[in-house]
C-alpha cells in the first residue's frame, strides 16, 4: 500500500523542510526493533514540532484515510511502534521541550519527545524526583512511556506511568486537540479522559504533552544484595522490610542463581556480590526523605532475618559506586542473557503471594517440553511481576528453540490466567499479544475495547492493527 503523492505533498507542506524525511537511509533505523525482531516499512517520516502541526497531519490522515504509527524513543518490546504496512511514520523527537517544572506544585509539564533521563534531571535540577525509571531510560520518551504505561524498577513505590501522570495533551483521529493537561491532584468532573490514552499504545489518540507528578529527592538511600533459600523467603523479607521502615522500599528485584551467573560470564565490571552461591538473591533499595536511621533499620532487619533462616546472606551498598555495581547485576541480566543463545521471554504478573507457586509450575511445565531449557525467571517481585524468560540448552539448536516461542507462550500464559494474572505486565500489547489476548479477556472485555477504538478512531488510521484488531 503506497500513499497518494498528493497526500504526501500536503503533510510534507504541514511540517517544512525540516520535518519530515523520505530518505530510506534516514527512516530505516526507525523501522527496526531495536532487538531486530521487528522490521516495518515507511516511505515517509513526519517529524512535526508543534501540537498544532500535529494536528494538522491528523486531519490530512483521517480526512484522506491514511493510516499513521506514532512513534517514541523506538525502545517498546512488542512491536508497537513499527509501521509494518507502509504507514507514516510519526516521530514526536522534535516535542522535546520541558515547558515546566513547578517544585511547590510538584508537577511538570513536558513534550512528548522529551527523553526520560532529562526529565530525571530537570527534576534533580528542582530538588525533585521523578521517579519512572527503566533500562532503556537514555533514549525512551515520555510520550512513549505513557503510550505504553511503562513499569521499571520502582513501581512498588511510586507506581506505573499511569499513576504519574496528572494531565495529558492529545491530538484526537481527526486532528481535534484534546487539552486535558492539568496538574490538579483532585479531579471528579466525570470521566476521567486522560486514562483512556494511557497504555493505548497511539491506537486512540497521539499525545503530545503531559502534565506528571514529582516527588521529595530521597536523601538517604540503602541497596542491599540478598541471598534467600526460596522465592517464599523473599516474599517474607519484602512484607518484613515493608513493616520495618513504613513503606519505604523502593525496588525489590528477583533474580536467581543462574542468571547471575550470566551476569559473570558476560558482562565486564561484574563480581560474585556474597562469599558463597545462593539459589535465589533478592536486589532492594529503600530511600528516605529525611538522613538518619533507614541503614541501620535496614541492618537489623536483615540480621534477624539471617538468625531465622530467612536470608543466606546480604551486602549492603557502602557507596554511590559499590550501589552501581549491584544494580549493574540485574540490569545487565537481559544484555547478558543473548550471550547464552536464544531465549524465549515473557513478561507476566501474577498476585505476589502465588509467585512462589507459578514459579514452580511454570518450571516444571517448561523442562517437560524441552529438555535441557534453562530458565532464568527474574524482575520486579515486589509487584507480582515477573520476566519468566527461558535460555536455549546449552550446546542445543537456537533456531529450533526459538522456533517454539509461541507454543511455549501459551502454555506459559494458560498457568499465568489459571492463578487470575497478566498476560503482559508492564510491556503492552503491539502486535505480539494482539490476538494472544483474546484467549484471556472475556468477550464484554474485549468488545468495550473494540467500542473504545471504534468511538475514537473511526476510520482506523491510528496504528491500525496495534493492541485490539477491528
Ligand atoms: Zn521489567
Amino acid at each position: 500500500m503506497s500513499i497518494d503523492p498528493a497526500v504526501v505533498a500536503r503533510l510534507k507542506e504541514t511540517v517544512g523542510a525540516k520535518g519530515f524525511t523520505e530518505d530510506p537511509q534516514d527512516i530505516a533505523p526507525h523501522l527496526l526493533e531495536w532487538r531486530g525482531k521487528y522490521r516495518g516499512r515507511s516511505p515517509l517520516l513526519l517529524k512535526p514540532q508543534t501540537t498544532a502541526q500535529v494536528s494538522q497531519i491528523l486531519t490530512i490522515c483521517n480526512e484522506t484515510r491514511t493510516p499513521v504509527v506514532p512513534q517514541g524513543g523506538n525502545t517498546g518490546l512488542v512491536g508497537g511502534q513499527i509501521p509494518f504496512n507502509d504507514e507514516v511514520l510519526l516521530s514526536l523527537s522534535r516535542m522535546n521541550q520541558i515547558r515546566r517544572v513547578d517544585a511547590d506544585g510538584m508537577s511538570v509539564v513536558v513534550e512528548a519527545g522529551v527523553i526520560l533521563a532529562d526529565l530525571q534531571r530537570a527534576a534533580d535540577e528542582a530538588d525533585r524526583y521523578f521517579p519512572l525509571s527503566l533500562a532503556s531510560e537514555g533514549s525512551c520518551t515520555i510520550g512513549g512511556n505513557i503510550s505504553a504505561n511503562a513499569g521499571g524498577v520502582n513501581v512498588l513505590r511510586y507506581g506505573n506511568m499511569r499513576e504519574l501522570v496528572l494531565g495529558l495533551e492529545v491530538v484526537l483521529a481527526d486532528g481535534r486537540v484534546l487539552d486535558l493537561l492539568r496538574t490538579l491532584r483532585k479531579d471528579n468532573t466525570g470521566y476521567d479522559l486522560k486514562q483512556l490514552f494511557i497504555g493505548a499504545e497511539g491506537s486512540l489518540g497521539v499525545i503530545t504533552a503531559a502534565a506528571l507528578k514529582v516527588f521529595p529527592k530521597p536523601v538517604e538511600r540503602v541497596t542491599a544484595f540478598v541471598a534467600v533459600p526460596d522465592v517464599q523467603s523473599a516474599i517474607t523479607l519484602l512484607h518484613r522490610l515493608q513493616g520495618a521502615t513504613g513503606g519505604l522500599l523502593s525496588a525489590f528485584e528477583l533474580m536467581p542463581r543462574l542468571g547471575l551467573e550470566m551476569v559473570l560470564a558476560h558482562i565486564p565490571q561484574t563480581a560474585e556480590p556474597l562469599a558463597s552461591p545462593s539459589r535465589w538473591y533478592v536486589l532492594l533499595e529503600a530511600s528516605s526523605g529525611t538522613a538518619g536511621n533507614l541503614q541501620s533499620t535496614i541492618e537489623q532487619a536483615l540480621a534477624s532475618a539471617v538468625q531465622d533462616g530467612t536470608v543466606a546472606d546480604a551486602v549492603i551498598a557502602g557507596s554511590e559506586a559499590q550501589r552501581t555495581n549491584l544494580w549493574r547485576l540485574r540490569e545487565s541480566l537481559s544484555e547478558a542473557q543473548k550471550y547464552e543463545g536464544g531465549s524465549i521471554k515473557h513478561d507476566v504478573s501474577v498476585p505476589v503471594a502465588a509467585i512462589p507457586e507459578f514459579l514452580a509450575r511454570g518450571i516444571a511445565a517448561v523442562e517437560v517440553l524441552i529438555s535441557g531449557t534453562r530458565p532464568v525467571p527474574f524482575g520486579h517481585l515486589g509487584d507480582g511481576n515477573i520476566h519468566f524468560n527461558l535460555s536455549a540448552p546449552k550446546g542445543g539448536d537456537n533456531a529450533a528453540f526459538v522456533a517454539r516461542w509461541e507454543e511455549i507462550n501459551r502454555v506459559v500464559h494458560d498457568i499465568v490466567h489459571a492463578f487470575g494474572g497478566s498476560i503482559s505486565a508492564e510491556h503492552g500489547i503491539g502486535v505480539m499479544k494482539r490476538d494472544e489476548i483474546l484467549r484471556y479477556k472475556s468477550a464484554a472485555e474485549i468488545e468495550t475495547m473494540r467500542a473504545l477504538k471504534r468511538a475514537l478512531d473511526p476510520n482506523n488510521i491510528l496504528n491500525p492493527g496495534k493492541v485490539i484488531a477491528i
